[in-house]
Order: structure tokens, then sequence, then C-alpha cells
């Protein structure tokens, strides 16, 4: 029972350790899988992530999109639902 006890114990400062702690560090950094709001932006057009420093962006329809490259954007601009439609099927 004891051994059991201590168990918990330790996956309770380990849960707080990552929450609150150096974890939350780690889990902030990481290298996207996920992209939390103001984070990279996905190029609709190759599928590359750009950070929000640096490519090319623009508005369509109400939505931000953002490009790696000029290319990228200008292909987006020639015909944006066919990406658009692209990243739904994905999704
Ligand atoms: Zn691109």
């Amino acid at each position: 029972m004891e051994g059991l006890f201590s168990l918990l114990l330790f996956a309770a400062f380990f849960f707080l350790m990552m929450r609150f702690g150096c974890g939350a560090h780690i889990v902030h950094g990481g290298h996207g899988q996920h992209t939390p709001a103001g984070g990279n932006d996905t190029d609709p057009v190759c599928g590359m992530e750009v950070p929000p420093d640096s490519g090319y962006s623009k508005v369509h329809q109400g939505s931000l999109y953002r490009f790696c490259s000029r290319s990228c954007l200008d292909k987006f601009d020639a015909n944006p639902q066919q990406y658009l439609d692209k990243g739904k099927e994905a999704s």
C-alpha cells in the first residue's frame, strides 16, 4: 500500500511540475505539432509552417492566411478556392 501511495504522490508532484513548473516551458516552446493562436500558421499552398514574423500574408473572406513565399501567395491569389477545399479535406 505504501508503494502505491508514494507513486500517487510522485504522480501528483510530476503533474504539478508539468502544469506550473519548467514543464510548462517545454510544452509552450515545443516545435509545432499543434499551432496555438498567434503561433505559426500553415501555408495552404505548400503546407509549410510560416512564423508570424516572416513570409507573406493575405486576408481572404475574413480569414488571414500566411505564405512562405511570394510565389505561394501568387498561386493562392490565382485560385484561392482550390487550396481552401484541399485544406478542408485534409482536416
Ligand atoms: Zn509555401
